[in-house]
Order: structure tokens, then sequence, then C-alpha cells
């Protein structure tokens, strides 16, 4: 078991085998990818899923990765080659265009919204432009590289703030796919503001209906606009993912290993989940090893601080799928042999509305565990959140979180070090309860007798219903 999580993606390919064989290797939470996933064609994987989660063959979450309101040049019949120096003309309606290297953009604020000086990156990062004149018609643009552009290309504004919408319509349309169909975490594409996250949380609230939960916001941070306003989208999300297949696109590329790690460190001082995504293992989408540089970028991650590691294309396409896993899972425990964290903050315990009590409980329980060098916490949890607020500590335990809610167990799986057990109801006494916990680990060989482990309660039913800390043998 690590502590770090794998969020691998998926797509509907996948079976009922390749599902088994992906949450063996070592995956916690599998993601659709809804710039290109269908609400027809993932719900069977979906129902399928939960099916499998029911029967205990995998214990997986679920992740619904929106598609962001992104901009494209037009259709083409036949690509054009333009060379570096060349200049030539973008437009926004496409009556007006008269030459073979005229370019559409379907973006039709973009002749107000930009200005002379501005740069724009094409087709992910292959050809680079720079604004020379802003007309009523057209934007002038200079190559700055030689580059063939076809149909439907991406475009990125690096550095400009579009009044794009936070949400499109096809995003409220997957948003009520997912409270439909019981998705755990939505990553929010393209996040600029934390008014973008509570846009997408006041939507998911509207429309829960009945449900006791409703998803888990994740920002994805892919901008510079983002990387501005991170402090006040950190607080407000349940996590935040940094995305670096955009954000190398919309930030100079040598600047990429400063911004991850500042954006790891606010994640670590609010006690927020970061996950770091994209090009993890990205050869072993063709070839069944990683370059070392790969295996270096896993293993720095997790000594950063990440909380997940995402593959992309490794799982959705590749042909070495349970491999990359694996291969991730190995440098994750290798990582984690020798991370240590010191706790000697703890400002940033949980939010406002946490009791100074509680405060002290698990700030306590942190201080023996690390001092006793106590490998192993139990908490019960009725809402989940002494759990997060434990995993947004980054402990050196592995926790153990029983509670009897299943949603409270989807909602921890992202956690890090933290593994949700389910018990069927709670005893009347504390003391039961912890006896029962404590065999369950015993029998499936997570702690062994004669350890030392710590026990962490929330409010507890029967005798004693005041939050505890228990140190005891096993
Ligand atoms: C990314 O940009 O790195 C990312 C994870 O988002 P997407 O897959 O939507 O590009």
């Amino acid at each position: 078991m690590t502590k770090t999580k794998i969020i691998a993606t998926i797509t509907d390919q996948y079976d009922e085998a390749k599902l088994i064989a992906l949450a063996d290797a070592g995956v916690n939470i599998v993601r659709f990818n809804f710039s290109h996933a269908q609400q027809e064609t993932t719900q069977p994987l979906i129902d399928l899923i939960h099916r499998l989660n029911d029967e205990g063959k995998t214990n997986l979450g679920l992740l619904l990765d929106t598609k962001w309101p992104e901009i494209r040049t037009g259709v083409r019949k036949e690509s054009y080659f333009y060379k570096k120096g060349e200049k030539f003309r973008i437009f926004v309606d496409e009556a007006k265009m008269t030459k073979e290297s005229d370019l559409f953009c379907d973006y039709p604020p973009l002749l107000a919204e930009l200005q002379v000086w501005n740069h724009i990156v094409l087709d992910s990062g292959l050809m680079h432009v720079s604004v020379e004149q802003v007309t009523s018609d057209y934007l002038l643009v200079t190559s700055e590289d030689d580059c063939e552009i076809g149909s439907r290309r991406h475009m990125n504004f690096p550095g400009i703030s579009l009044q794009l919408p936070g949400m499109t319509s096809k995003d409220e349309s997957d948003l009520l796919f997912a409270l439909e169909h019981g998705i755990d975490y939505i990553a929010a594409s393209f996040v600029r503001t934390k008014e973008n996250v509570a846009e997408m949380k006041n939507f998911l609230v509207r429309h829960q209906g009945l449900k006791d939960t409703v998803p888990q916001v994740i920002a994805k941070i892919e901008n510079q606009e983002g990387i501005a306003n991170i402090e006040e989208i950190v607080q407000i999300s349940d996590g935040i993912m940094i995305a670096r297949w955009d954000l190398w696109l919309e930030i100079p590329i040598q600047e990429l290993p400063y911004v991850q790690r500042q954006l790891l460190e606010i994640c670590d001082r609010y006690g927020k989940t970061c996950i770091m995504a994209t090009e993890l293992l990205k050869s072993m989408v063709h070839a069944p090893f990683p370059t070392r540089a790969e295996v270096s970028d896993v293993y720095h991650s997790v000594e950063m601080g990440a909380d997940c590691l995402m593959l992309s294309e490794e799982t959705a396409v590749g042909k070495y799928p349970v491999e990359s896993v694996q291969l991730m899972k190995r440098t994750i425990q290798e990582a984690e042999k020798y991370l240590s964290c010191s706790h000697s903050n703890f400002t940033q315990i949980g939010d406002d509305a946490l009791s100074e009590e509680k405060r002290l409980i698990v700030k306590h329980a942190l201080l023996l565990a690390d001092e006793l060098k106590i490998k192993t916490m139990i908490v019960f949890t009725h809402t989940g959140k002494f759990p997060k607020i434990i995993s947004g500590l980054h402990p050196n335990q592995q926790i153990f979180a029983f509670t009897t809610s299943q949603s409270v167990i989807d909602q921890m799986r992202i956690l890090y070090a933290v593994q949700g057990i389910k018990l069927q109801e709670w005893a009347e006494h504390t003391s039961e309860n912890q006896e029962l916990a404590i065999k369950l680990l015993l029998k499936k060989r997570f702690i062994t007798p004669w350890e030392k482990i710590v026990i962490v309660g929330d409010k507890q039913r029967g005798e004693n219903k005041d939050p505890l800390i228990r140190i005891t043998r096993v």
C-alpha cells in the first residue's frame, strides 16, 4: 500500500478484466476525460465499476474531468504550411477570409481582447505567432516557426485574460450526468478564479436533489491566471491538479518546475489535495519501460509532496497500462521509504469551523505517533473530516479510517495516506469498535501483533461521547 494515490485515465475500451488488472496494480481512482469521452459510452463503464466495487473486486473512485471552453482554428480542406517570419491574418468571421493562409478562430471576442505584442500558441505548442496589428476584421500576426496547420487545431493565449465562460452548457450536462451516476470527484478544467469553482460547486448543490453528498471539486491549474489566483482557488476547492500539458503552453516551459513546486507548497499550507498530472511516464505509451528522467519525475513529485499522481495516455491508449501503474507504484514506494514530514507547523489545521479541542487532538495524535515511531493510526469518522485534516498534514503513518458511510469511503479515496474501511454499523461501545477495527487490520495483515498504534476518534457513540486519542499495543 502506498500513501500517495494513483489516478489512471481510462476509456470505454476498458472491460472487467482490464479494470481489475489496473486496480490490482495499484490504481485508486479512474478518470474519464470528458474532452473526448461521451456520456452514452461512459455510463456502462461507470455501472461496471460500481458493480465491481460492490462485489469487492475493485476499490476504485471515479473522477470526471470536464472539457474546457477550448478555442480552436477552423476546418480546412487542406493544411497550410506557414514559414517562419510569414505574416498572415486570423479572422473570427469565415465569410471575410480570402487568402489560403487566412486562419479562422472560433472565439468571437478575439479582436476585442487581444493587443499588439500578444502571443498565440497553435497546435499544442507546435507554432507560436505574435500579433502585429489588430483591425476590426482580423489580427495580423507573424509566425515564429515553420509549421503546417490543419483543421480544428488548439489555440492557447498565454498570459491573456480572456472573458471565457467558467462553465459551458456541455459542462452543465456532464455535471448532471456526474451527479446521476455517482461520480466522486470533478476535475474542473481551466479554473482561473475562485468564482469558477464557486459556480461549479453551487451548480452541484443546486442539483443535488436527495443525495447526501455532491462530488468534490478539484481545480485544474492550467494557465497564468490560475497561478496568479492560486491562493484563493486552493481555499475554495477540495484540491487542485497541476495540469502540466496546458500549463507548459501557457507559461515558458523552463518556469514549470518552479511553478509546480509553488503550487504543491500552497496546497500543503492549506492541507488540500494536490494531483501531479501529465507525462509522468509518457514513454510507456509505446515502450515497456520509461526514461530515467520520467522515473525521477515520479520520485520527485512524491518527495515534493504530491498527494496523487495521474496517468493519462499511458493508461488511456498506451500499450502498457498495467506496467505503467506497476512502475509508478514501485517508484512511489521507493520515494516514500525516505519521506519524513517534520510536523512542526500546526497553524493551519482544518477550517475555521473546527473546534480548538479537535485541532489539538489532531496535532497531538500526529506528534505522539511521530515521537513514538508509530506506523499506523486508526481513525473513526462519521463525516470524513478528521481523516481529511490528518491527510492534509502529510502524516508519517498509514491512516485506516473506519466509517459506516459509503459516501465517506468514496470521498476518502483521494486522500494521501488514508485507507477507508467500511463498518456495517457502529457498536454500542467505543471499545468494541476499536477491538473490531484491530481484528480486521490484523486479519488483512495491515498491522502485526505487539505493534503500537494510535487510535483517534471523532465524537463516539455510547458511553464516551468525546473525541479521543489512545495509544495501544495490538
Ligand atoms: C493537462 O493539461 O495536463 C490535463 C491533465 O488536462 P487535459 O488532459 O484536459 O489536457
